[in-house]
């Protein structure tokens, strides 16, 4: 899998944002892995991603795992290590995605869906599946008027924001 410059953009937006809730065994080396991911691709930005913006009381997206994680020596198979006392199908890391639809009513429906579970020797391929649902605009999208990323569910047909709505409603 290859994000396209775009696309790492668009995840590294929403990541900013404050969506995103990385548990304590996954925050560190996943802010680690995208930082390095960047500076790789050479992309500008004006902003930098901090743990804080990993920690969040009311996430879209939440990934986290059942176990410390090993993070450098992931690719070396250190953590194969560890997992061989278990099976090879003990999954500790999961991704879960919450989906928002404001259609059926005067609240917003809010529904959480498991997106994906991973064995920890395989964390690159959890952290590189979590960019795609954040890069995936399905899921997440730009506003027309402010140009903030919102989920999807917050957006009107126009890719207008809840935000940007209420203050169109409310200047009329
Ligand atoms: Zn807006």
């Amino acid at each position: 899998m290859t994000l396209t410059t775009k696309q790492l953009l668009q995840a590294y937006d929403v990541l900013t944002q404050g969506v995103v809730c990385l548990d304590d065994n996954l925050r560190q080396g996943v802010l680690v892995y995208v930082e390095s991911l960047l500076v790789e691709q050479g992309m500008p930005r004006d902003k930098y991603l901090s743990l804080d913006d990993l920690r969040c009381d009311y996430p879209f997206v939440r990934m986290g795992s059942y176990m410390p994680i090993d993070f450098f020596s992931a690719d070396s198979g250190a953590n194969n290590v560890a997992a061989s006392d278990n099976d090879a199908n003990f999954k500790p890391i999961s991704i879960k995605l919450c989906t928002v639809s404001l259609q059926d009513g005067p609240r917003p429906a809010h529904c959480w869906q498991m997106m994906g579970t991973y064995r920890a020797d395989h964390v690159i391929e959890a952290i590189n599946a979590l960019l795609e649902i954040l890069s995936n605009k399905h899921y997440f999208n730009y506003c027309a008027t402010c140009n903030m990323i919102r989920p999807t569910g917050y957006l009107d047909e126009d890719q207008v924001c809840e935000y940007c709505c209420e203050e169109l409603l409310g200047a009329a």
